[in-house]
């Protein structure tokens, strides 16, 4: 049974588990593709799911890219068909959230890449111009923006000290609001190497302004309710698809999903194993209901 957790599963009963839900959220990174690199199988999977009449999401915490950039990499990396209003990414989120949930007028500071300033400003939302900051210019004499009332931290590898110092400052006013898209540690890349992501340049402003961020994207329930806001989700006929524990899987126990632990990303089955095995209580919601391979084990309980 589900309860037990951690139940490696294949063949018929994958096919029963995907009979018996409507909604597909799927992890991007790790699950769908490993950067550049769409996981074999995947874009036969989506197709597969959407022919049988299931609806599928994406539900990424890469901040990097607006909507209509995902459209033309899932093109690129041959899923065919997917809209741009199936794909929900931390940027666009925060965007949605700034927009329809916070009770706020202002400007934006934002600490990202260009993926977010574009979400912000598709939602309407007045960021802060970046400017150069001359030579003689230091945290004790730059101009700051009265108009401030939130900063928004994402990924950013043109992250500085003087965006920090200029966040921190913004923070101690205790109105300002403090929002971070994800919490995500880092991100493997080729070679073995990592970057950081976003959660640790959080936590350097969270040091420096003795405040803790607002998350928006996953494990917060936020983006499951902006995807249930545009359609009518049930989390009873849904699934959540993952590749890392503290995120995905977390994620899906939070808005209770049924979840499922894919292993060509970030967490491996021991690491599940780990958590189900603990005696802290509080880590059982790192335990997925199921483990996968891979989602080109969908194929084939698609098709029998
Ligand atoms: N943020 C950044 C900057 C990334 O590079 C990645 C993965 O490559 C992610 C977040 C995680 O994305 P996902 O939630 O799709 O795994
Ligand atoms: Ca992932």
């Amino acid at each position: 049974t589900a309860s037990s957790g951690c139940q490696k599963i294949r063949g018929a009963q994958l096919q029963e588990l995907l009979e018996s839900k409507h909604n597909v959220l799927f992890d991007c990174d790790g699950v769908i593709w490993n950067g550049e690199t769409a996981v074999a199988g995947a874009p036969e999977v989506v197709r597969a799911l959407k022919q049988r009449g299931k609806r599928v999401f994406f539900v990424t915490n890469n901040c990097t890219r607006p909507r209509q950039s995902y459209v033309q990499k899932f093109a690129r990396l041959g899923f065919a068909d997917v809209d741009e209003n199936e794909i929900f990414s931390s940027a666009y989120c925060s965007a949605a959230y700034l927009r329809d949930v916070a009770t706020f007028s202002g400007k934006v500071f934002a600490i990202g890449c260009p993926g977010v300033h574009t979400e912000l400003r598709d939602a309407g939302i007045t960021v802060v111009e970046e400017e150069e900051d001359g030579p003689d210019v230091n945290i004790s004499n730059c101009a700051l923006d009265s108009d401030v009332r939130a900063v928004l931290v994402g990924y950013d590898e043109k992250f500085s000290f003087m965006k920090l110092a200029k966040a921190s400052c913004y923070l101690q006013d205790s109105e300002c609001l403090f929002l971070a898209t994800d919490p995500d540690p880092w991100h493997p890349l080729r070679g073995g190497r990592i970057t950081p992501g976003s959660g640790s340049l959080t936590a350097a402003l969270e040091t420096a302004s003795s405040r803790k961020a607002t998350v928006i994207g996953k494990p917060s329930r936020f983006m499951f309710e902006c995807i249930a806001s545009q359609f009518d989700l049930d989390p009873e006929s849904s699934l959540m698809v993952g590749d890392r524990l503290e995120t995905d899987i977390v994620f899906g126990v939070n808005c209770g999903l049924s979840t499922v632990l894919t292993l060509t990303g970030v967490s491996t089955f021991e690491q599940a194993q780990v958590y189900k095995d603990s005696d802290e209580p509080e880590k059982k919601d790192f335990v997925p209901d199921y483990v996968v391979e891979s989602i080109a084990d969908f194929l084939e309980a698609l098709e029998e």
